[in-house]
């Protein structure tokens, strides 16, 4: 499904009334390609903005509010500017629009009435950082609408803290910086230690990216993530104690096969394989070895099952069947895990039977149907007056 320009504009009129100067604004999501529960671990990751998104259509309103209307829900978040801005619990949706308002008014930026209406055709909470894009596409219109300088570093930043702290998320940075700042036909390899990052082309040649969404919803906020993020800061204070390292995917093999206890043990061995793996991929796409970035890509599920157990029954079945379906060459788990989505690595002429295989093969085995994706790089957070996205 693509979103126009046009009929975003009909949407937004709908709900809010004829209005003359609207502005049109889109953030996408985004897949890791490879680099899973490395962000706040100080690992590499190598992420990339999908042409799925989050648009929305804005117009400055003449009272001191924000009203905001999202196709994918069905209350109206209403934020009156002059007040002290909080959670609210039984409105989820609105408490990223809240968190931004509110702290970018702790920056100082001078807010004015806005009506927002956001249309999507990413899929929400099923791994490909929603939040992230709701949060960086809220960001980037205020500024936008306000004349303020757009630094999307910054942005980023602000709505990592956003997620972490107002929503209650504890997120790392890799999915606010990818909506930010990618590029068209790139990947963004990125050192969560330092921030340091740098763009890889990604040219795959006879092969597409695929993401298939199992459809089986979770609730992060309230999952093993947290625990996971205990268990590394317990196998972190213990090698720093032991070894001085100040950042777990800088640990040897060695170093880590010594951490005391079992879970954080078997994470710690997960975050240092996969940031070697996560190298080796850059390397390997620089070099347009497509083959071997498909076995690295199935080497980091295996090490995302055995040692991190954040697979999950549905993303193992897609990607164990995955692998042994003609024209496939990699598949893995992506996003923070327990179910939502896979991608997978799929020969450009095999993409229509691979699509029909697994599909079947999985619902032998699973209730729900999975759906594809298929996506262009396209880029990160952008305003569109003309174009239209598909
Ligand atoms: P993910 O980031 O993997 O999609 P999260 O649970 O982190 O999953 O974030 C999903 C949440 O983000 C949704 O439940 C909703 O609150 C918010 N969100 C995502 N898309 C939209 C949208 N189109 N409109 C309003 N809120 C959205
Ligand atoms: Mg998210």
């Amino acid at each position: 499904m693509s979103i126009g320009k046009d009929s975003l504009h009909s949407l937004f009129e709908t709900t809010f009334g004829k209005a003359s100067n609207v502005n049109y604004y889109f953030c996408p999501g985004r897949v890791c390609l490879i680099g899973e529960h490395l962000d706040y671990n100080g690992g590499h990751v190598l992420p990339t903005a999908v042409s799925l998104g989050i648009y929305a259509a804005v117009s400055k309103n003449s009272g001191n509010i924000i009203r905001c209307k999202s196709q994918s829900f069905e209350n109206e978040v209403i934020i009156k500017l002059s007040e002290d801005i909080f959670p609210k619990n039984e409105d989820p949706w609105g408490n990223y629009i809240r968190g931004v308002v509110s702290y970018l008014q702790n920056t100082g930026v001078k807010i004015p009435g806005l009506d927002i209406y956001f249309a999507s055709n990413l899929p929400h909470g099923a791994g490909l950082s929603s939040s992230a894009a709701i949060e960086v596409l809220t960001t980037f219109l205020i500024l936008s609408e306000t004349d303020e300088p757009i630094d999307l570093e910054k942005i980023s930043l602000l709505c990592k803290d956003v997620e972490n702290d107002f929503v209650g998320m504890k997120c790392g940075i890799m999915d606010q910086f990818t909506v930010a700042l990618s590029k068209p036909n790139q990947a963004i390899l990125l050192n969560c230690d330092n921030l340091n990052m740098s763009y890889v082309p990604v040219d795959t040649g006879d092969y597409k990216f695929i993401i298939i969404n199992s459809n089986v919803p979770r609730s992060l906020t309230n999952s093993a993530f947290n625990t996971r993020r205990q268990e590394c800061e317990q196998a972190l204070a213990e090698l720093n104690k032991k070894f001085g390292i100040t950042s777990l995917a800088e640990a040897t093999f060695e170093q880590v096969n010594s951490v005391g206890q079992d879970s954080p043990r078997k994470r710690a061995i997960h975050v240092v394989s996969e940031n070697k793996r996560v190298i080796e991929a850059k390397n390997v796409l620089e070099k347009g070895d497509i083959l071997r970035f498909g076995q690295l890509m199935k080497e980091s599920h295996q090490s995302l099952k055995e040692f991190y157990e954040v697979t999950g029954p549905e993303l193992d079945s897609i990607a164990e069947n995955a692998w042994s379906i003609d024209g496939c060459i990699g598949a893995r788990m992506t996003g923070a895990g327990f179910s939502g989505c896979c991608i997978a690595l799929v020969k450009n002429d095999h993409i229509e039977s691979f699509k029909e295989t697994l599909g079947q093969r999985y619902l032998s085995q699973h209730p729900t149907p999975l759906s594809f994706h298929e996506f262009e790089m396209n880029g990160g957070v952008r305003t569109f007056q003309k174009q239209k996205f598909t």
